[in-house]
């Protein structure tokens, strides 16, 4: 007699039809992404995602950049590595979510490209899917669903609350209400 080993079916996908028809065995998921990260202690609510960037083998520089630049992720010249640039100028909390964005690139992208270079997301990332598929990846790594739902009843409801606990912008726990089709966010 022996244990088989179910294939625990993830109860958090990345709601991604995008990129899942090319290369996908190589691609990671948000939800197995969460599983690596509680594997190697990575605290994941709300989510250490400088942490989680180095178990990744990812380097990360903080470095001051122009306003409009969130932040880079380039491969490593002469080195089988990649590296991201967060804007040192912004506020921390949009520095988590440029840093989630860059670790969405790095799972889903980065066979695709040597550089990505990120301006304000949420002004332009929808015009692009592969920057459109980061911004959610980069929501769903933030606030995972059950977390997400579970904090919206504790706080009420609270979008300053919410936001405080995720350590998000207001906006980014608007897009994540209104991408879980929950009512009261206030976006179009
Ligand atoms: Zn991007």
């Amino acid at each position: 007699m022996a244990f088989i080993r179910k294939n625990v079916k993830p109860n958090l996908v990345a709601s991604s039809n995008v990129s899942d028809d090319s290369s996908s065995a190589e691609t990671f998921t948000v939800a197995q992404l969460l599983e690596l990260a509680k594997r190697k202690g990575v605290e994941t609510s709300p989510l250490d995602v400088q942490k989680l960037l180095s178990v990744l083998g990812v380097e990360l520089l903080s470095v001051p950049m122009k306003d409009e630049i969130s932040g880079v992720l380039s491969r490593l010249e002469n080195k089988d590595g990649w590296v991201v640039k967060v804007n040192a100028l912004h506020h921390p909390n949009r520095q988590r979510f440029t840093i989630a964005h860059e670790i969405g690139h790095y799972c889903r992208h980065r066979w695709q490209q040597k550089e990505f270079q990120d301006l304000n997301f949420f002004r332009n990332g929808e015009s692009n899917p592969m920057e459109a598929e980061a911004n959610r990846f980069a929501s769903e790594l933030l606030m995972p669903e059950p977390t997400f739902k579970e904090k919206v009843r504790l706080f009420a409801g609270s979008i300053e609350a919410i936001a405080q606990y995720f350590k998000v912008s207001t906006l980014a726990v608007r897009v994540r209400a209104k991408n879980l089709g929950m009512k009261g966010h206030g976006l179009e």
